[in-house]
């Protein structure tokens, strides 16, 4: 049975087993409306200003992509003349690059002007996760909102997402954390020279359109894995970002450090639950004072399921902070970003149309395979 605890008196209003809305002669205010009707079936919905932060990022990586194809398509087709516009923004689908180039801003003391872009774009999701949590993976990320319609596909098709029971979940979720230490450690490992040395390498320096034709002429094995992740996604809400996203479990240790959290106020709770319905990380918000927990995606879609008002809120202890100011302020701080490096001459790679023909025109040759993946005979 479920109860209702009026913050003011010790006054218990019983219930039945499951609530269907609040009691009219609760003291309290609720807005209960057709979304907590639709939740409680399961339905999981989002608010406006997360879906819009979505669909822009997701647009925007649409259109870097179609510029960053017309670019390497003008390469392959040209010999002489400039080509055309090759869009810096392509190099956020290179965080490990950008990881190894903020390493080697350190060691170096300036950044490199192989990816730049990479580095910069990566830093910038850093600190927003100090901000505002995972809000890369829940507002940013146009593989999130993919992962997202594909359970809601799952949902329509089987009318629910399934879930690995506890001790599964458990050790799936470590999984990314694993792959994340495997990068990390590889990036440590490597002296400040090496470091150096592989971001200036050939390799490097094509590893963007290696990326795009990789996706471009796909293998059998390629494909069928791409293929059992979407399954994956179907089936299990976020099985990609909940288990196997590096990015996203770098962005869950760093979100660990926000003082922007969701708090709730257990006086005001009725209980009603809608809160852990609406999590998509699956988190117990109503038993919960605050959500620590790495796996919180910052999404606000607890606090906007929530019919009673100033009970669930993201923000420090004190103040809320809207879906709309976190959608406003991390594209304001995109854009301020991007601006700001493009000024200060830290965003635009610096190889020529000449040299970006040259380096493509070798790129299957072995002197562009990954460092130190050279077979022995090939060293020799
Ligand atoms: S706790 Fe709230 S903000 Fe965090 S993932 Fe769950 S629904 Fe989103
Ligand atoms: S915090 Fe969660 S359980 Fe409590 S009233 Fe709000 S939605 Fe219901």
């Amino acid at each position: 049975m479920i109860v209702l605890h009026s913050p003011d008196s010790e006054t218990v209003a019983p219930t039945t087993k499951k609530l269907r809305k609040p009691l009219k002669s609760d003291p309290r205010k609720f807005s209960w409306n057709k979304k907590h009707f639709a939740l409680q079936q399961g339905k999981i919905l989002t608010s406006g200003w997360r879906l819009a932060s979505q669909l822009f990022f997701t647009l925007l990586c649409i259109v870097i992509g179609w510029q960053f194809i017309v670019f390497v398509d003008a390469v392959y087709t040209t010999t002489s003349g400039p080509l055309p516009y090759r869009p810096p923004g392509a190099e956020g689908f290179l965080p490990i690059s950008g990881l190894m180039g903020a390493l080697d801003w350190i060691n170096q003391g300036s950044l490199n002007r192989i990816h730049p872009a990479a580095t910069v774009l990566i830093l910038l999701f850093i600190v927003l996760g100090f901000i505002f949590r995972k809000s890369f993976c829940g507002w940013i990320c146009p593989v999130g909102l993919f992962s997202e319609t594909l359970a809601r596909l799952g949902r329509w098709i089987f009318g629910r997402n399934f879930h690995p029971p506890v001790w599964l979940d458990f050790i799936l979720r470590g999984l990314k954390y694993l792959i994340l230490g495997f990068f990390l450690w590889a990036i440590l490992a490597m002296g400040a020279e090496a470091l150096h040395s592989f971001i200036t390498s050939p390799y490097n320096k094509v590893s963007d359109i290696k990326m795009l034709e990789f996706f471009r002429q796909m293998t059998v094995t390629g494909g069928m894995i791409v293929l059992i992740l979407a399954a994956g996604s179907v089936l299990v809400n976020g099985f990609w970002c909940r288990y196997l996203c590096p990015y996203g479990a770098l962005m869950g240790i760093v979100s660990w450090f926000s003082t922007v959290k969701v708090h709730r106020n257990d006086a005001t709770c009725i209980d009603c639950k809608l809160c852990d319905v609406a999590c998509p990380a699956k988190l117990e918000v109503s038993t919960s004072e605050s959500i620590t927990k790495v796996e919180c995606i910052g999404c606000n879609d607890c606090v906007s399921s929530c019919p009673v008002p100033d009970t669930l809120w993201m923000g420090t202890k004190k103040h809320a902070v809207s879906p709309r100011t976190i959608a406003i302020a991390i594209v304001i701080s995109l854009i301020a970003v991007t601006g700001s490096a493009r000024l200060f001459g830290i965003w635009d790679n610096s190889l020529t149309d000449e040299e970006i023909r040259y380096h493509v025109a070798n790129m299957d040759s072995n002197e562009y395979g990954h460092p130190g993946m050279e077979t022995a005979g090939e060293d020799e």
